[in-house]
């Protein structure tokens, strides 16, 4: 039997008019039957989102100004949208706990998460939906990581007294009761968390794009939409800066294989991405998958000789970064040679004392940092079968004049990894997609 969870994006539930395109989405299908909702996202450009106007009211509550104006610009987000649609719930009476939660300074995961609180109980009472609070059915430890045992058991019970249920994203609650949210985005995972607890056969995250694209458009004009790629590969691709999934979301149906179809609420004939557990049923005609990438890199150059056969080097030098909880991207090596690759941001406080740690451990006869380094992920399960993708990679970075500095191929061969200057990176990425995307 199919069963459906899907999540609307904070866009998908800006306005009475959007609502309504998700309504006749969930109604066309009747195994859509579990519905995450986002807070409303912006109407137009320069609008603001909910969530970001709580996290404001909240900074104004707890530092003693005024929140009058901004809890009627907020109640007006929502009023506007349930009178639109004709619910009829008492929007008032809620909206009165909230503020008077707020004065009483319940915190700022409380205020944040009322974005969804809402906007999920219109989205509920609108399809006739029940209404099930994410407080009660998503739980986090005491020290703040997300429950996923606890919250398993007791959503997958909670669901089946639901035939259809709509739950707010983003939040849940801690061992003490008190609202706690996931990171910005975060409904993404919950709608994941509630396709395993649904034992859902497909996930699908509706927003406002038509997949994911190959690569970010602001580098490449138009680039084309991936139809299926594995959580494996997408995990490499938003690591390195993609987005449109939160990181997160993977995790829970990862674990109980349900795929993920990336859906556009404003097109929803649109195929858009599936993102799959093995690749096997879904073949690409793309050897490549996508192209991610990032700046703010730096790296490490250490340089002894005989390094090669100092047994320990290594360990050493890992001990350091270890002691100072630095964590490092990649370390290619050579004979007497040996590279770091970290984000600058890590150890832009702590240069000199790094530098003397490694100097004290290991006695290079050089070392030094570089920074203003990019990294470029060239990401595709189809690498690992298909022939001479690297030396494609390298002829496109070379005829665009770019010197790599840095080469890394993962072990599963299912991406290599290139660091340039980050002054190379638009042309980089440029050159390799126009290499595999004709
Ligand atoms: N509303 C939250 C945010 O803006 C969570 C979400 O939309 O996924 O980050």
């Amino acid at each position: 039997m199919s069963l459906k969870v899907v999540k609307f994006g904070g866009s998908s539930l800006a306005s009475a008019d959007q609502f309504r395109k998700v309504a006749s989405i969930i109604k066309a299908d009747k195994n859509r039957r579990y519905a995450v909702a986002s807070a409303p996202g912006k109407r137009f450009t320069g609008d603001f989102k909910v969530t970001d106007m709580f996290y404001l009211l909240y900074d104004k509550a707890s530092s003693g100004e005024s929140i009058e104006e901004l809890f009627g610009e907020i109640s007006y987000r929502y009023t506007d949208i349930a009178n639109d649609l004709g619910v009829d719930l008492p929007l008032d009476k809620e909206l009165s706990k909230i503020k008077a939660a707020l004065y009483g300074m319940a915190g700022r995961d409380y205020a944040a998460s009322r974005g969804e609180y809402l906007n999920s109980m219109i989205l509920a009472k609108h399809m006739g939906y029940d209404f099930i609070d994410a407080a009660e059915v998503i739980f986090f430890k005491t020290d703040g990581t997300f429950d996923a045992e606890r919250t398993n058991a007791v959503l997958s019970e909670r669901l089946k007294k639901h035939e259809y249920a709509v739950v707010p994203g983003f939040y849940g609650s801690m061992p003490n009761g008190t609202i706690k949210t996931f990171s910005r985005g975060g409904s993404d995972i919950t709608g994941s968390i509630l396709a395993r607890a649904a034992n859902a056969t497909l996930y699908e995250n509706w927003t406002d794009v038509s997949g994911f694209l190959m690569t970010d458009p602001r580098i490449v004009e138009n680039p084309k939409v991936i139809e299926t790629i594995t959580y494996r590969e997408l995990r490499e691709l938003s690591y390195m800066g993609a987005t449109v999934l939160h990181e997160d979301a993977i995790f829970p149906v990862q674990i109980a294989g349900i795929p993920i179809n990336i859906k556009n609420t404003n097109a929803p004939d649109d195929p858009g991405t599936m993102i799959v557990a093995s690749s096997d049923k879904y073949d690409t005609k793309n050897i490549i998958t996508g192209i991610a990438g990032k700046k703010g890199f730096s790296s490490i150059h250490i340089e002894k000789d005989m390094m090669n056969g100092e047994v320990g080097f290594t360990r050493k030098i890992l001990s350091v970064f270890e002691e100072m909880n630095i964590s490092f991207e990649h370390l290619p090596s050579g004979i007497d040679t040996m590279t770091i690759m970290l984000k600058t941001a890590d150890i832009d406080a702590i240069r000199e004392q790094l530098i003397a740690s490694i100097k004290k451990a290991v006695k290079p006869d050089s070392i030094y940092i570089q920074d203003g380094i990019a990294l470029v992920a060239v990401v595709g399960r189809a690498m690992v079968k298909a022939k001479g993708t690297a030396a494609k990679v390298f002829k496109a970075i070379a005829s665009a004049d770019v010197n790599i500095k840095m080469i890394d191929q993962g072990s599963d061969e299912m991406n290599i990894i290139i660091g340039i200057e980050e002054g190379d990176f638009e042309k980089a990425v440029n050159a390799i997609y126009k290499e595999f995307i004709a």
